[in-house]
């Protein structure tokens, strides 16, 4: 499974496509954490996960649907999303977009649970009283305040992306697993920052241009700039970026491609 140019199709005759989607993840999917080639189900009362590595006990859920995915995924319960993500066994995310017309998958996205901050999670407005379960509050993950480093491909224009650069994208951030939620949280948004740079190259003065941003991101934090540049010092740690001087720093470009 997962090598180069096969086609990510359906093959199951149910006309459901949650089953079709769900059967298809368990029968293709392989754990990005270790070299096990399979994941395994949960028994389908557990609240939060779908899959989990039989080998290192990594644990993953499963989203998907038939438009492609934009800025936001509705998830669940807000309180159950900010537990789970502050918990040792968050799952990570595999975002599947299908179309259920050519029995096909057009784009399945892997968001490591190391990925997720306390920032990435909107919280929505209660269920109105009118409702079956009025004063409900549930929550959004905003996919834009993740970086590009944690929105890795398996599956693009339905044609798998070969297993080893999956599993090798994991690994080059998978030390974000050891900062705690709320340091990781302005780790993340720096990476973004120097995502958002063009070149291999970059200036302090162009993450500072991304100051309204984070004030936005961050609202009870003041010393904005101070906080970039510890976590670019984090990132310099982390052998993501070399510091040149005066200001200029250069991007490593196994983590920047
Ligand atoms: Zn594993």
């Amino acid at each position: 499974m997962g090598m180069k140019e096969e086609r990510a199709v359906f093959a199951s005759s149910s006309q459901n496509a949650r089953v079709m989607t769900e059967d298809w993840a368990k029968r293709s999917l392989f754990c990005p954490n270790c070299s096990n080639n399979s994941l395994r189900p949960f028994a389908a009362n557990k609240p939060v996960a779908d899959l989990f590595c039989e080998a290192c006990a990594e644990e993953f859920e499963l989203k998907s649907q038939a438009r492609p995915f934009g800025r936001k995924v509705v998830d669940g319960a807000h309180r159950t999303m900010i537990e789970r993500i502050t918990a040792a066994n968050n799952p990570s995310l595999i975002l599947i977009h299908y179309a259920k017309e050519t029995a096909s998958i057009s784009k399945v996205i892997l968001v490591p649970k190391f990925h997720f901050s306390l920032s990435a999670i909107e919280k929505r407005k209660p269920l109105a009283d009118t409702a079956r379960r009025a004063g409900w509050v549930g929550c959004n993950i905003l996919l834009d305040r993740i970086p590009a480093a944690g929105k890795i491909p398996i599956v693009t224009d339905s044609l798998f992306v070969p297993t080893h650069s999956v599993r090798e994208k994991w690994q080059r951030t998978a030390f974000l697993n050891s900062a705690d939620i709320n340091a990781r949280g302005w780790l993340l948004a720096t990476i973004k920052c120097v995502e958002q740079t063009t070149g291999p190259e970059f200036h302090l003065s162009q993450i500072y241009d991304r100051e309204p941003q984070l004030s936005a991101e961050f609202p009870n934090n003041r010393n904005i700039r101070a906080k970039l540049r510890q976590q670019l010092q984090v990132m310099r740690d982390r052998g993501m970026l070399q510091f040149l001087g005066n200001g200029r720093y250069r991007k490593t470009v196994t983590f920047f491609s």
